[in-house]
């Protein structure tokens, strides 16, 4: 189904009918059998930069689309409908660019964000480590301070675009203050002592490369820091906020396309002589789908809104992440559902949405971690 959008400009409306148009031709069509082997669709990418959707919500001035979060995320849904993994990838670059653009100096920013912006570079986002996913305070990873510059040991984990990215934000320690003691680094993915591991073999979104990265006594020139030592937390946790969104939309568009193709399927498919879309028992189940993928889209929408006016978002950013996955967990369940046996078997998208939506409730701060944010901020409404 034609998802029925409200958009700020004539210009947004064109660009959604762009992306539909060219995920329909370049996404869709390929995504099952990237999936199936597994490998990175790189020039995909390439594509999607070329024609300006990897940098989107970035401003005009400094090379990106100047759209607002409403218009990017939906761009984002429409891409997920497609191909989660791509949608997911684009969400990632966007992350690995926010530190640069918000905390970079006029001179790091005038050296790195043409490139940055340029769309035929990917950015890796690396914050996680093997015993620090859900708390990132904890990580170990370190960055040794010299006179030219710092010294990186260590080894991040679960990195998207691992050992395919062409430079990695990366969040090291540089001093033992738990929270004060970690900053950004931004890094080339030639730098000596880079190292990529085997990348994991994973329930789904399998053509999204996910490795470990080592860092083997890399040397990291002092311009290679991004913000202030010991920012670094700080600056994870903001970029963590928009990221939310964007994993918010994904899953809305994961729902999407499987409500669509559960429907289609229940028009079709007939038992006890008519279409078992007639039956109240699965007539009702995609209402329910419907309302659920529909109420997700509205709570993304309204914590964007937030964001594009200035207001503090990061306590709606965590509930439409919570609301919007789980939707997208429980509605790609019973898609599942709605197919029967069909439901279960390769021949059918819906058991890859299914697989696909389970990742959105793990990714970005699980969803007990959003659980632990809103409850934080309704503790002390200031925050
Ligand atoms: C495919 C994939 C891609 C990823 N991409 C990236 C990436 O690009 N960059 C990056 O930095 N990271 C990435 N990650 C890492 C991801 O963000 C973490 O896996 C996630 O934050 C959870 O951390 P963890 O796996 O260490 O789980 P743990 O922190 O070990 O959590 C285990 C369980 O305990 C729960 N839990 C933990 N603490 C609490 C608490 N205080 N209260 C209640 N429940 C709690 C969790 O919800 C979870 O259910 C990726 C992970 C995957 C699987």
């Amino acid at each position: 189904m034609k998802v029925e959008r409200e958009l700020p400009s004539r210009e947004a409306y064109e660009l959604l009918e762009l992306v539909r148009d060219v995920a329909e031709r370049e996404l869709r069509t390929r995504a099952a059998h990237f999936e199936d082997s597994g490998r990175f669709p790189r020039d995909t990418f390439r594509l999607l930069g070329d024609i300006g959707l990897l940098t989107l919500p970035f401003g005009e001035d400094i090379g990106g689309g100047g759209q607002p979060y409403t218009v990017y995320l939906q761009v984002l849904e429409e891409i997920a409908a497609r191909w989660a993994a791509v949608a997911v990838g684009m969400s990632v670059h966007t992350l690995a660019c926010h530190p640069v653009v918000a905390y970079g100096t006029p001179d790091q920013q005038a050296e790195l964000l043409p490139q940055m912006m340029s769309g035929h570079t990917l950015g890796a986002y690396s914050l996680s480590e093997a015993h620090a996913g859900s708390d990132p305070a904890a990580l170990r990873a370190s960055a040794t301070e010299g006179p030219h510059g710092w010294t990186a040991q260590g080894t991040k984990a679960w990195v998207t675009h691992g050992g395919q990215a062409d430079f990695y934000t990366v969040f090291l320690r540089t001093s033992p203050d738990p929270r004060n003691g970690i900053s950004c680094f931004h890094v080339e993915a030639d730098t000596a002592g880079l190292i990529a591991g085997v990348p994991e073999r994973k329930m789904g979104l399998r053509s999204s490369p996910t490795a470990e990265m080592h860092f083997e006594n890399v040397f990291l020139p002092a311009d290679r820091l991004i913000g202030t030592p010991g920012q670094g937390l700080a600056v994870a946790l903001s970029a963590l906020d928009a990221g939310r969104l964007g994993i918010a939309a994904v899953a809305v568009g994961i729902a999407q396309a499987a409500l669509d193709y559960a429907v289609g399927y229940a028009q079709e498919r007939e038992t006890f002589g008519r279409p078992v879309i007639e039956h109240q028992g699965v007539g009702f189940l995609l209402a329910d789908m419907a309302a659920k993928t529909e109420a997700a889209r509205a709570t993304y929408l309204a914590a964007a809104r937030r964001k594009d006016s200035g207001r503090p978002y990061t306590r709606q950013a965590s509930i439409a992440k919570l609301v919007a996955t789980d939707a997208a967990m429980a509605v790609t369940t019973d898609a599942v559902q709605v197919l029967g046996g069909a439901g279960y078997v390769l021949d059918h998208p819906v058991e890859r949405l299914m697989r696909e939506a389970k990742i959105t409730q793990i990714f970005e701060g699980t969803n007990q971690i959003q659980r632990l944010v809103i409850s934080r901020h309704l503790a002390v409404p200031t925050l």
